[in-house]
């Protein structure tokens, strides 16, 4: 089954109390393409770079199980920027930069080859743009789920309420869930945004783990604690990568299932943060992987 995959391929600048990297290859279609590929290959990528971005970096991804015919080059523009600095907590960060360069007048072209994909995993980018990956679907995909942020939230609300009529799974932070629905109480906040369309939402708390809810079935899936979280950026769109990967792969929709997606998703994000960017996702491997869902499956393991 492939899964498609849009977003962004940026260069970050990231400060923690662990300290700071400069312009290095991030943005959310990397981070979802690093967590997605281990479980269902090829991930069709769409996305847009300026002449800037590194080709070392674009042949790994390929090396990985990406697909890159849909990442279109700006040969004389520059690749979309973005600085962020967390607070103490490692929950809380500012968002210092955000340059949208290339990502500001991207059409995307979705080739031949991606249009039937199955599985569709919209990342967190201009909402206008997730909006015309679907229109250029040949059939409605088994499956469209969608990141977002603040950002679109302040800045492009219509279009996002638009695409979200589109979508079958949300995928948001209780902020930014907050944010969206106007409520207070989650569980407020996920029946408002039912309505807005899409069937299954899953609401991300950071270190305290995340919610799925699909009808009257609510999933509570537990974080694993970790001794030291180096850099959270990326946790979103791993996360988004791992579960949508998993469900690619499994392409099994059950409630039952979509518990394991979420499960896979957090653990996939339990490693992304453990480094600066995307290093720890190049070292990692399945073995690693199916151990820490083993840990994932005790933490929930309760006889009452
Ligand atoms: P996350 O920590 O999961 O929110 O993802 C952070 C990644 O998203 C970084 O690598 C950024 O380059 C990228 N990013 C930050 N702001 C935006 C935005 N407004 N649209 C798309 N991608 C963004």
């Amino acid at each position: 089954m492939s899964l498609l995959a849009v977003g962004t391929l940026a260069y970050d600048d990231v400060y923690t109390p662990y300290g700071e990297v400069k312009m290095i290859e991030a943005g959310s279609c990397t981070y979802i393409a690093m967590a997605a590929t281990h479980f269902v290959q090829p991930v069709q990528l769409v996305s847009v770079i300026g002449g800037d971005y590194n080709d070392d970096f674009l042949a790994d991804l390929k090396k990985r199980g990406s697909d890159l015919e849909g990442v279109e080059v700006v040969k004389d523009g520059k690749s979309f920027y973005w600085a962020g600095r967390y607070h103490d907590d490692m929950m809380g960060r500012d968002t210092l930069d955000t340059q949208l360069n290339v990502l500001a007048d991207f059409d995307p072209k979705v080739p031949e080859s991606y249009q039937k994909a199955p599985y569709v995993m919209l990342g967190n980018l201009t909402p206008a743009v997730q909006s015309r990956v679907l229109d250029q679907m040949a059939e409605r995909p088994k499956l469209t789920a969608l990141d977002t942020m603040n950002f679109w939230m302040d800045n492009a609300l219509d279009d996002l309420k638009a695409v979200l009529k589109r979508i079958d799974v949300l995928i948001i932070n209780d902020e930014e869930a907050r944010q969206l629905s106007g409520e207070l109480s989650l569980l407020k906040a996920a029946a408002k945004i039912v309505e807005m369309g899409p069937r299954i939402l899953v609401i991300k708390k950071g270190e305290h783990g995340a919610l799925l809810f699909e009808g009257e079935n609510l999933f509570s899936a537990p974080a694993l604690l970790l001794p030291k979280v180096v850099d959270p950026t990326g946790a979103g769109d791993t996360f988004a990568g791992g579960m949508i990967g998993y469900l690619a792969a499994t392409d099994d929709l059950s409630f039952e299932n979509l518990k394991r997606a979420v499960i896979h998703g957090s653990a996939m994000a339990s490693f992304v943060v453990e480094d600066f960017g995307t290093r720890r996702m190049q070292t990692l491997d399945q073995e690693q992987i199916d151990r820490r869902v083993q840990r994932f499956g005790q933490l929930m393991t309760v006889s009452l």
